[in-house]
């Protein structure tokens, strides 16, 4: 779990209404078979004010705002499925295995923090376990 003291930026909850905004959140991107909208596009943060980051909201149906993810890492802990692993420690999943980035680092400046990756999207049972336990509603669940 990163400190949110840490951060230059204040967490947005995801907009639950992504996918009937295709203006807003075009699909513009893929990483590892599923779909990223908004990607490099600037979007504001809970105060009004930029995001340092332009990751987008990443899946579809497992839709994750990678803008507002924080590395908390509760969603990899109750996925039934491992619909997730993270995205700079590839294969590993749980709270606490998520990769720890330096400030100022080249890292730092795309990321801010690991982010939650859906690289199991098709797994996803719906069971909304990771949407409730995100402690900053970055993700959005939408069953077929
Ligand atoms: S809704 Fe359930 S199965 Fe789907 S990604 Fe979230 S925790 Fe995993």
């Amino acid at each position: 779990m990163v400190d949110l003291s840490e951060l230059d930026f204040k967490p947005k909850p995801i907009d639950r209404d992504f996918l009937s905004k295709p203006d807003e959140y075009p699909v513009n991107g893929e990483h590892v078979g599923h779909a990223i909208r908004a990607q490099g596009q600037e979007r504001l943060d809970n105060e009004g004010k930029p995001y340092p980051t332009k990751l987008g909201i990443h899946g579809t149906e497992v839709g994750v705002d990678w803008d507002c993810c924080i590395a908390d890492g509760g969603c990899l802990d109750v996925c039934p499925t491992q619909v997730y692993e993270w995205a700079l420690n590839p294969g590993q999943i749980g709270t606490g295995n998520d990769r720890k980035i330096e400030k100022g680092s080249e890292e730092w400046n795309i990321y801010r923090t690991d982010k939650t990756d859906m690289v199991r999207e098709k797994d996803c049972i719906f069971c909304m376990a990771c949407e409730v336990v995100c402690p900053v509603q970055a993700i959005k669940i939408t069953p077929p």
